[in-house]
């Protein structure tokens, strides 16, 4: 199992080091190249219109959305914004997804906040029954799912904040930022 990560710009190095704590190989994604081979690939939160414009820059629109098409691809926060078809704004998207995000839907950086969350799909894929402890910074929410996308966690008042679609998978919080592997676990299963 090979995993890459896009490293264009955001927090990166936070999903690979918990990559390496289960164990998987890992790659640094920046050119077309690095995504021979994988069988998944990560894309990171940090700003999702410097991430778009890198990745124009790098030639990598395109094949980012040859391999999605096939493959897994996880975007965490500003990867779930560069994953969707809508942002309602106009910024480079991959448009693999059939999620439209409101951006910063929750406030500013200092209205960031953590929430224990009830996910049935992460508890049976990981066998285990804790509550998911969330961690949500200038976080994107998904405010709707069409097509073959579906929500898999809500906050307590029901807006979505994580979908998956086949292979796909969005969450507006940061998995990466917490001890809790579970959810790396999950889109490892996947990627397989
Ligand atoms: N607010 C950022 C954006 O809109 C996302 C923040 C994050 O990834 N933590 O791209």
């Amino acid at each position: 199992m090979k995993i890459g990560v896009l490293a264009l710009q955001g927090d990166f190095a936070e999903h690979i080091s918990t990559l390496r704590r289960l164990g998987v190989e890992t790659v640094e994604v920046r050119l077309p190249g690095h995504l021979d081979d994988l069988n998944g690939l990560i894309l990171p939160g940090g700003e999702s219109t410097t991430i778009a414009r890198l990745a124009v820059a790098f030639g990598l629109m395109e094949p980012l959305r040859d391999f999605g098409r096939e493959k897994a691809i996880w975007g965490t926060c500003a990867g779930a914004i560069f994953l969707s078809k809508d942002a309602k704004r106009d910024q480079p998207l991959l448009g693999l997804m059939d999620i439209t995000v409101q951006r910063n839907a929750f406030g500013r950086q200092v209205d960031s906040f953590e929430v224990d969350l009830d996910i049935p799909e992460l508890k049976a894929a990981t066998r285990t029954e804790a509550p998911y402890h969330a961690v949500f910074i200038r976080a994107p929410l998904i405010e709707s799912v069409s097509g073959a996308a579906q929500p898999i966690a809500t906050l307590p008042d029901g807006r979505i904040v994580a979908a998956r679609q086949g292979k796909l998978l969005a969450t507006s919080f940061h998995p990466e930022l917490t001890p809790d592997t579970r959810f790396h676990e999950y889109f490892l299963s996947l990627a397989e």
